[in-house]
């Protein structure tokens, strides 16, 4: 019988000294919450609870975290790697090359017919939706790079006057659908009206807003087309060669960036966030082509019915989407009572404080103010990034920001990868120092 040799499991020890108190990240991987921070915000690990599972160690940042293993322990591990990689040697199969022909991708599957780039406006009583405008912006590009028209598409009641503000943002064409039942946003006579209007004039690409509208019509339109649908796509580019959308967006929990391609259907359908892209300038001489639809749906056809309309925004709740200056908390801010400092820094520049999702889940912010994949996606002029590390959730929530400034006691840190300026040091001795600076200066900020 073959002996296999056992891993040995050592034991999880904090080497003295190397702790940077980095804000508990090794407590916040623990599965089994084996870990508690002492005062000095180092970790006290109970070896009773803890089951080995390394986690802490590939977390720490300062290698301060390590698998200890007592001289045996270190024998059995070297005899434990030399079986494994002769099991690997063994496993190891002959490389393959494997040579995909797509037969549905041929002139004869009939997607070489659709042709342009559309972009929904969205719209709620008359008044269309900022990203709407930033899609047409990236819409140009796509269309330039496919060498097709951009035409803009707009649903609704009494919506016209929309035209004009879509030709200033870009669209050569735009197509209107004016009728009383898309008066009210409702799945079903917006599901139909847009894929009749797709069917009839084979647009290779939509793109939509992923607000909670576009979310839930690109959806269903895409199920009804039977096409691909990309949400929460971060970046959009066309491959010239093949006339495909790379349709960019993290992916596995935002551990990778992913770029997906619909290859075989079309339309190429990806919504994007607002604030992701930016506009391009408003020209309010550019003229374009209108193309008024018709659509026959009767009220009665519809189950859904529109009784009354009931505003969610809270009056008192700040949009952090819409400010220019933007003071964002991370986990090294430690606790709620720190965040008042965060507060007096946007005071002091006339900002607004955001932060990240462990300073959510700790609650130290309402979860409206959180910045990242799963929080808002922001593009403010300046935005300051206290005790972040820079995950890339949270990054692709603020990557686009036009100028960041990160402070962070952890010269490794992921965040200042981002950084337009990078400031290494004590978030409590830095940002006191900066208020006092700009309250000494009298400064006026201009925003
Ligand atoms: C599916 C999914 C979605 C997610 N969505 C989001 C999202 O929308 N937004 C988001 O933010 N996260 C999101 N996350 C969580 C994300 O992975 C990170 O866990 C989170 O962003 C970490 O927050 P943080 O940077 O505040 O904390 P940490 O990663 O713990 O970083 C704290 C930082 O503070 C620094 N620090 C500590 N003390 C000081 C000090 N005194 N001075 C200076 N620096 C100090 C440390 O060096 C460290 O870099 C998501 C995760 C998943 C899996």
């Amino acid at each position: 019988m073959v002996q296999i040799p056992k891993r040995p499991k050592g034991t999880i020890l904090l080497i003295d000294g190397k702790c940077i108190a980095c804000g508990a990240r090794c407590q916040s991987v623990c599965p089994v919450d084996a870990i508690e921070m002492n005062d000095k915000g180092e970790p006290i690990i109970d070896n009773q609870i803890c089951t080995i599972c390394r986690k802490c160690v590939k977390e720490c940042p300062s290698d301060a975290i390590e698998n200890y293993l007592t001289p045996e322990e270190k024998v059995q591990m070297t005899e434990f790697e030399v079986w494994k990689a002769s099991v690997a040697k063994q496993a190891s199969p002959k490389p393959k090359v494997a040579v995909i022909v797509d037969e549905k991708k041929t002139e004869d599957s009939g997607i070489f017919d659709w042709k342009g780039v559309w972009v929904f406006v969205e719209q709620v009583n008359g008044k269309a939706h900022d990203v709407a405008w930033e899609l047409l912006a990236k819409g140009k590009t796509l269309a330039t790079d496919l060498n097709v028209e951009l035409a803009a598409f707009v649903l609704g009641e009494n919506i016209s006057h929309l035209a004009d503000e879509a030709f200033g943002f870009g669209a050569d064409k735009v197509f209107i659908i004016d009728h009383p039942t898309l008066k009210f946003y409702r799945t079903d006579p917006y599901v139909l009206a847009t894929v009749n209007l797709v069917n009839k004039y084979k647009p290779e690409i939509i793109l939509m807003g992923a607000t909670g509208l576009g979310r839930d019509l690109a959806g269903a339109v895409a199920t009804k087309l039977r096409t691909g649908l990309t949400a929460d796509c971060t970046g959009l580019t066309i491959d010239k060669d093949k006339r495909l959308l790379e349709q960019t967006r993290p992916a596995f929990g935002g551990n990778i960036m992913a770029t997906i391609l619909t290859e075989t259907k079309r339309p190429q359908m990806a919504s994007v966030r607002p604030h992701v892209m930016p506009k391009s300038e408003f020209i309010k001489s550019r003229k374009g082509e209108i193309i008024f639809e018709t659509f026959s749906l009767d009220e009665s056809e519809i189950h859904t019915k529109v009784l009354e309309i009931i505003s969610s925004a809270n009056k008192g709740q700040v949009n952090i989407t819409g400010s220019k200056i933007l003071i964002s908390g991370g986990r090294g801010m430690t606790n709620k009572e720190n965040f008042k400092l965060l507060e007096e820094l946007a005071e002091a520049v006339g900002g607004v404080v955001s932060g990240s999702r462990s300073a959510v889940d700790n609650g130290w912010i309402e979860q409206p103010r959180q910045v990242g994949q799963t929080g808002k996606t922001v593009h403010p002029k300046l935005y300051i990034a206290c005790g972040i590390s820079g995950a890339i959730q949270h990054l692709v929530g603020m990557q686009e920001s036009d100028y960041i400034i990160a402070i962070n006691k952890d010269k490794t840190a992921p965040i200042f990868s981002v950084a337009h300026l990078g400031i290494v040091g004590d978030i409590f001795e830095i940002i006191p120092a900066i208020i006092k600076k700009i309250n000494e200066s009298n400064a006026t900020i201009v925003q």
